[in-house]
């Protein structure tokens, strides 16, 4: 079989690869093991526009943003799935600090766009003692839209449920071989499964691993993202996403009981009414050290690239850099210098 792209990986990277591939009317062929902790599958797929301590924008927001919002909304048209929600985000201040830091940024171009007054009606249901803000943003039900644009590859005839395995790649004349497929180019897009890719370890990757609870809250009904030390997302039923944290130092990618030590203090600070755990996440965050995603043609095997390090902030990234990126590979238009994996090895 002839193609012109393999991509490996489905998560949020693969599929806004695949989706924007497609639309230039090229062939793919996805391979993905459907990993049930990947980072994707375990993510609340939360937008913010405002991030750190200082209540920065966040990197290059205001065009990320509109063009995700876009994209998702055209999925679902084409899916017929409902997966994005935009969703205000109730900051509930953990420190006098916070606070502070905010009221800086309240009248402040760019941020003060996406601020809005807080509502008053939740001191009953969070404990609130130093007040909260009100700031625009969205969710991306990810565990909605990938199953959905996987369903639809595998009606394609081009979805692979396996695991690729690098050493069986080989060249063929122009092109890269794998078992029988032969392809223009094979795009790496496994999230921070790279760490073991052979052809790509010049990229400094910095892997970190997140927790997160799945807690029932009866009769809560609140549907914005609620943010204090964790941040509780709606899932619907009374069902909220709770979490999550930063581990850099972790022995193995499972959830562990002093984690969820943690996210129930971390709940108990936030929550005035009763919850119980229904479920537990562990998943490992694909970072680089620069905190830039990692795209684009290796520069001595322009057969292979890859499409990476979307961190914390995949699912705002993704839509905007994956159809950059098909562009690239495509018309040659040019990357953003910031992303293109050129900065690992010291190439033109
Ligand atoms: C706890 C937690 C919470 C998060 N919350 C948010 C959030 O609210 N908002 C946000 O934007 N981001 C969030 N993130 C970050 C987000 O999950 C990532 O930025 C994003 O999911 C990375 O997507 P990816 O496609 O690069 O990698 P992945 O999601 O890891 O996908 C890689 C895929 O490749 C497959 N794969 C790997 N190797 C192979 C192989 N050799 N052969 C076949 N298949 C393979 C895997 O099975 C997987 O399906 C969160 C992350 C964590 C851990």
């Amino acid at each position: 079989m002839q193609t012109d792209f393999i991509i490996v990986g489905q998560g949020i990277a693969g599929t806004m690869l695949s989706w924007f591939l497609l639309q230039e009317g090229k062939s793919v062929q996805v391979f993905d093991v459907e990993k049930p902790n990947s980072s994707s599958r375990v993510a609340a797929g939360i937008m913010n526009p405002v991030s750190g301590r200082k209540f920065e924008l966040a990197w290059m927001y205001d065009t990320f943003y509109p063009f995700a919002a876009d994209t998702y909304r055209q999925m679902e048209q084409k899916l017929g799935i409902s997966c994005f929600t935009e969703r205000d985000i109730l900051h509930i201040w953990p420190s006098e600090q916070m606070r502070d830091a905010f009221e800086k940024r309240r009248n402040t171009a760019p941020q003060k766009e996406y601020f809005k007054p807080a509502p008053l009606t939740t001191d009953n249901l969070f404990h609130q003692p130093l007040g909260t803000a009100m700031v625009k943003g969205a969710t991306l039900d990810l565990r909605t839209l990938l199953p959905a644009w996987r369903n639809h590859l595998k009606q394609l005839g081009c979805l692979h449920e396996e695991e690729v395995d690098v050493m069986q790649l080989a060249m063929d004349g122009d092109c890269l071989k794998y078992k029988d497929i032969t392809a223009s180019y094979v795009i790496f897009c496994e999230g921070a499964a790279i760490a073991h890719n052979y052809y790509l370890n010049e990229i400094q990757f910095l892997l970190n691993k997140g927790e997160a609870l799945l807690v029932k809250v009866p009769g809560l009904g609140n549907e914005h993202i609620v943010k204090k030390s964790i941040s509780l997302v709606p899932q619907g039923n009374d069902l909220y996403w709770a979490g999550s944290n930063f581990q850099w130092d972790y022995e193995d990618e499972l959830p562990g009981e002093a984690q969820r030590k943690s996210l129930e203090a971390s709940l108990d600070e936030l929550l005035k009414v009763p919850y119980t755990v229904e479920g537990h996440l562990a998943a490992i965050r694909p970072s680089t050290k620069n905190r830039r995603p990692a795209v684009g043609l290796h520069p001595t095997v322009p057969q292979l690239g890859v499409f990476n390090g979307l961190g914390t902030k995949g699912c705002s990234l993704a839509p905007y850099l994956g159809h950059l990126f098909a562009q690239n590979l495509v018309k040659e238009v040019p990357m953003l210098p910031e992303t293109d994996i050129k900065r690992y090895f010291n190439a033109p």
